[in-house]
């Protein structure tokens, strides 16, 4: 069983989500709770959340990968973008307690010249906060939160495996070992080829050094990409699968990699409906039964 999908836009509901999504041939996907540049999210009727989470057990669908706005930056140096950064975190996770047992990735930010050490800490200590927070005010989190693993543009976070291992050990450390099974990673192929990481010449040996690192159980969600730039380039810019330099066999490699079965694969490549539902259809078709 593969579970595969798209990103597929919120404006008409929770429900017309997932039946959007079955439309195209997939069965997981992935959404923005609120605009991906930030702002304030609606809320959502009771009603259509659960029309949602019955719709997906009925459709069997996997666990959904719902992703944190573009525009939070947790580790960020200026105080003000820190702090609403926190509160857009705070208020996706506490809506997201009435859609249990998925996922919830974000990209772990950018430390805007203060030193990765110091971007790492950062985070760590306000996503402890944060659940703390959240655990608080509406019961054990109900979500595991994922972080992506980024192409290392600029001053991101979270573009080197230990970078992100970092972050989890220190938030394991404050937060105590309960926080293992709320936090994890997301990885993203373009993102990871961007970094440095060869995928297409050594498949194997990248998963040996995430599992290494971070430990393969603590891979929850995959986003499949390919890329529109050379391995190591750190630019971050998604290309359709097969149409970058990543490749249409490495990346079928990636799906049917036995150490990566059972995860949602969430296409981020620039198409319309029609394409998504063709590349969905292309990696279902090229899976060896
Ligand atoms: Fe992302
Ligand atoms: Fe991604
Ligand atoms: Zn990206």
């Amino acid at each position: 069983m593969i579970y595969i999908g798209n990103h597929v836009s919120v404006s008409k509901g929770y429900l017309a989500m997932g039946t959007h999504e079955k439309k195209l041939g997939g069965n997981t996907f992935a959404f923005f709770p609120r605009n991906p540049r930030g702002g304030k999210s609606k809320a959502v009727p009771d009603e259509d959340i659960a029309a949602l989470r019955e719709f997906l057990i009925n459709n069997r669908f996997g666990k959904l990968v719902v992703h944190g706005a573009y525009t939070m930056n947790i580790c960020a140096a200026k105080e003000e973008i820190r702090a609403n950064s926190r509160e857009m975190l705070r208020d996706d996770l506490i809506k997201l307690q009435a859609l249990p047992d998925n996922y919830y990735n974000f990209h772990p930010g950018c430390h805007v010249g203060q030193g990765i050490e110091a971007g790492i800490k950062m985070i760590a200590e306000t996503l402890v906060g944060v659940i703390d927070e959240v655990e608080r005010e509406s019961g054990t989190l109900k979500n595991i939160i994922l972080l992506e693993t980024m192409a290392g543009k600029g001053s991101e976070v979270g573009g080197r495996f230990e970078e992100l291992k970092s972050i989890l050990d220190l938030a394991i450390s404050l937060g105590g070992e309960s926080y293992r099974d709320k936090l994890g990673v997301c990885l993203d192929t373009c993102h990871i080829w961007d970094s440095g990481y060869d995928i297409k010449a050594d498949l194997d040996g990248v998963l040996a050094e995430f599992d290494k690192n971070i430990g393969l159980d603590r891979l929850y969600a995959l986003h499949l990409n390919d890329s529109k730039n050379v391995c190591g380039s750190h630019k971050d810019r998604h290309e359709k699968l097969g149409e970058g330099l990543i490749g249409e066999s490495t990346l079928i490699s990636v799906v049917q990699h036995p150490l990566l079965q059972g995860r949602p694969f969430i296409l981020e490549t620039p198409n319309d409906d029609d394409g998504y539902a063709k590349e969905i259809a292309t990696v279902k078709s090229r899976i060896i039964k």
